[in-house]
Order: C-alpha cells, then structure tokens, then sequence
C-alpha cells in the first residue's frame, strides 16, 4: 500500500488546509459534569453507554445513526410537510432524489434501516438457505436469522486484522463465496448481502473492482446482490481517493456506478442523508417491488410514506441531494481521518485505515491483561466516559451476541470501542479535546479490571446489557 495514500487532507492539498463547507447558524449548548457526577451516572447505566441519559453526556460519539445536523434547506424543508395520508407530495421528491442518485427503480420507505431489513430479510430468505456477506451487522444479521436464514460471513482475512493497510477490508473473498456456492449449491443461497464501509470491520471501504467481479460471479450462478447502502456515499468517497480509474471523478457518478452492478438495496437514512430518522427499500425486480410494497402496509405503513411524516421525507430528500457534494463528503470524512490521525501519531492503538465515519480504538491492545471474557471494549467506553464524559460504543463481544443455535458467546477477532463522529455536528477542537482523553485513558489502561455482565437481553444485548466492574 503506498504510503502517500493516508495523508492527511493539508498534505494532500500541498500544505494548503481545508475547513467545512459550512458555517453556523444555531448553537446547542454543551454541559459539562463533574467526575463524582459520571461515577454516579456510570453505576446507574450499569457501565453500559447506551444506558447514559444524553444529558449526563458531553461529546456523544455513540453513534453516527440520527445525529447529524441538518442544513437551513433541510430545516425549510420540514415546514413543507404534505401531511397526506396517501401520496404526499415530499413522498414523490425523495422516490425522484432515489432514483436519480441511486439509479433504482422501485422505491418503498421505511422508518428507518431496519424496518427494510426486515421486509427483505422476510421477502427473499427460506428457511435454511444461507446469506453470505462480507462481515455481519448487528440489525441486518438479526433480522436474516429471524426470517430463517444463516448467515456465513466471507469477507477478506484482513478485516480481521487492525493493522492491515489493505485500502478496501470491505471486499468480499470471492473465493470464500464460491466455494459455498459450490458446496451448499446456489439454490440454497438465498442472496449475498454486500454492504459499503463495513462498520464492523472498522468503516472499512469496497472497491469498485470487487462489486464488478462479485456482479459477475452472482450471475454465473443466477444469484440477486443486494446492497446495505447505508454507508455507501462514503465508501463512494474512498473509491475517488484509493482506486486508479476513479481520481477526479465525482463521488455522485461512483455512487451510481457502485449501485448498477446490484439488485437492489436498504437504506438507513440516518447515516449518510443528513437526517434524524427514515430509510429506505430499493429493487430493480418488479414482481418483488410488489411483494414489499405489500408486506410494507402491514408493518410501517401506506407504502407512500413507510413510517415517516411527510416532512421527514422532504428533509431526506434534500439531504440525500447535499450528502452527494464532493465538498461535504470530504469534509465529513476528512473530520474523521483528523481524530484518526492524531492518536495514530500519539502510538495509540487504532484500527487502520481510518474508518469513513468512525475512529475505531484497538480494546485488545488497551488492555492486554483483560480477557475477552472480562469485555474490554465495554470497559474502554465506561472509562472514557468516566475521564471525560466522551460517549463512546462497544463493538466487540457484547455486540457479537450469542450463537444462535449452540447459546455460547460469539468470540469475534476484533475488539473494539468506536468514537462515531456526528455528521456536521463538531468542530476540531472537540476533536481534539476527544484524543486527550483517550490519551489519559490508554496512560491509565494497566489498571482497568475489566467487567461482568450481570444482565443480558436476547436480542442485540449491547443495547440494554448491564454491567459491574469485576473484583481486582
Ligand atoms: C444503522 C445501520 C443499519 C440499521 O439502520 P437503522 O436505521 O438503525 O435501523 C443497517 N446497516 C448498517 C450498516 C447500519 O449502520
């Protein structure tokens, strides 16, 4: 991987910075705690961070999903609500901002990313057919075993190692896929689900080479690609800065080209289109488009609005148009590659590359004496939160959850806490502010004594588990 690859954004540009392409015009006030105030707060959510009230919280890096800050069209947007029940016109303008932008022919809303997981997962899965795809994600894996299927995760090896340069960790190992072609037979593959920027692997990018040959490798054998586009605007961005062939291209024109080679694909608005809830279903075949847009009345809604308000859809609609500037994206993901670069140069263990919409800490590598059994991810998170009142997310074992057929906990290779930076939402500074923390934590590291889980929920137990500190 040449080196010159991972510089950062002033470099790239010939010692000349670059900023956002946005100023501020309204501001929400930050709170600041007191550690006395964080221990409390900490015991009461039982060490877990999804358990914190936001107020007790001062730079929330839980998640991406919901929290970017819409633009002033956005905002006028919203007062453009057609509140219709039926055919509301903002539910047309985003069917048009889809199609334009993702090329897909039939749209059906959803509330958000996984209400259309679950009306695919239910539309195309048989029970026992397989679903291979390059890592798994909590909601979308969950909602394919529910509909009965297995999932087989084929990504490339290095997605599972945190040091590895590979530019794109996201790629599917075609190899790996067909040989379970070969040895499950492709009837019994129910369809191969390939997502952009792999938020379990780290945020990491698929190139646009790999799509093509999976294209080609799915129609030897007569089997649909869909697409997870929730992240794809960015993994459209790292194609524009890593892969030859797409250097000054438009990130809008490799989103499209990205999408052409599959099926179809769900959305969760609340990452890439600058919103605070909706999602989206998108298919090429139309005797399936009709079979969503029916099962979609029995569980989000009339199929002109998913779930959503009216005014929801406008807001969407605009910014699915904003998300695709080559100015935003860079900006968006250059914040990130920022966060990433300063701990990277302070020697604090990160995933690499640096991810498109998070900074992944290494939890391992943190806390070499914790065993897995002991949660390090989950306990790096709680200490962050403790120093500084940063709120972070476990990505390790606790998200991993349990086998669903043996009951034992899942051990995946990676162990990881994620600082997810909202989309328009921080300036540098809290970026900042964000590594000296995490610089006190890892100076601190040796004396962390790990946790035990005292309660577990069945389904996506990271959500609601609790914990306590475990005995020295
Ligand atoms: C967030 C997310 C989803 C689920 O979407 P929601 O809007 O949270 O329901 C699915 N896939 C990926 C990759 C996601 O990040």
């Amino acid at each position: 991987m040449a080196e010159h690859q991972f510089k950062t954004m002033g470099e790239q540009s010939g010692r000349r910075s670059w900023a956002e392409p946005w100023k501020i015009k309204m501001v929400e006030p930050l709170r600041m705690t007191t550690p006395e105030e964080r221990q409390k707060a900490l015991v009461e959510a039982g060490y877990n961070t999804f358990l914190l009230r936001s107020a007790e919280v001062y730079i929330d890096l839980l998640t991406d999903s919901g929290t970017s800050a819409m633009s002033d069209r956005q905002w006028a947007g919203l007062m453009l609500g057609d509140e219709a029940y039926a055919g509301s016109v903002n539910y047309y303008h985003l069917e048009t901002a889809i199609q334009e932008v993702y090329g897909y022919k039939y749209i059906v809303p959803t509330h958000q990313g996984r209400g259309a997981e679950h009306l695919i997962s239910q539309a195309v899965i048989q029970k026992g057919q397989y679903v291979p795809g390059n890592m798994y994600f909590t909601t979308t894996r969950l909602h394919q075993e529910l509909a009965g299927g297995i999932f087989v995760d084929v990504i490339v090896d290095e997605a599972h190692d945190p040091e590895n340069l590979n530019p794109f960790k996201g790629n599917i190992d075609l190899d790996k896929l067909e040989s379970l072609i070969k040895e499950k037979g492709p009837e019994q593959i129910a369809y191969v689900s390939l997502a952009g920027t792999v938020n379990m692997a780290g945020g990491q990018p698929v190139s646009m080479a790999n799509v093509k040959a999976l294209r080609a490798l799915c129609d030897r054998y007569g089997i649909k690609l869909y697409l997870d586009a929730t992240r794809m605007v960015e993994n459209a961005y790292f194609i524009q800065c890593r892969e030859e062939g797409y250097e000054g291209k438009p990130v809008a024109a490799i989103l499209k080209e990205f999408c052409s080679y599959t099926d179809g694909a769900w959305m969760s608005g609340k990452k890439d289109h600058l919103v605070n809830i909706g999602g989206w279903l998108a298919i090429n075949d139309y005797p399936l488009f009709e079979e969503l847009r029916n099962l979609v009345v029995i569980y989000e809604g009339l199929h002109t609005y998913g779930g959503m308000a009216g005014r929801d859809m406008e807001a969407m609609a605009i910014g699915i148009y904003e998300s695709i500037q080559d100015d935003h994206i860079r900006a968006r993901v250059g914040q990130v590659q920022y966060l990433g670069d300063l701990l990277r140069d302070w020697g604090i263990p990160v995933v690499q590359p640096i991810g498109g919409h998070a900074v992944f800490l290494d939890a391992r590598k943190f806390y070499p004496h914790l065993s897995q059994d002991l949660f390090p991810s989950q306990t790096l998170a709680a200490e962050l939160y403790l120093d500084s009142g940063i709120r972070s997310m476990e990505r390790g074992i606790v998200s991993a959850g349990r086998d669903p057929h043996t009951g034992q906990h899942r051990y995946p290779k990676l162990e990881l806490t994620r600082l997810t930076i909202p989309r328009r939402v921080y300036t540098e500074a809290h970026m900042d502010v964000v590594a000296e923390s995490v610089k006190a934590v890892y100076q601190n590291a040796s004396k962390a004594t790990g946790l035990n889980m005292v309660y577990e929920p069945k389904y996506l137990r990271f959500f609601q588990a609790r914990f306590v500190p475990a005995a020295r």
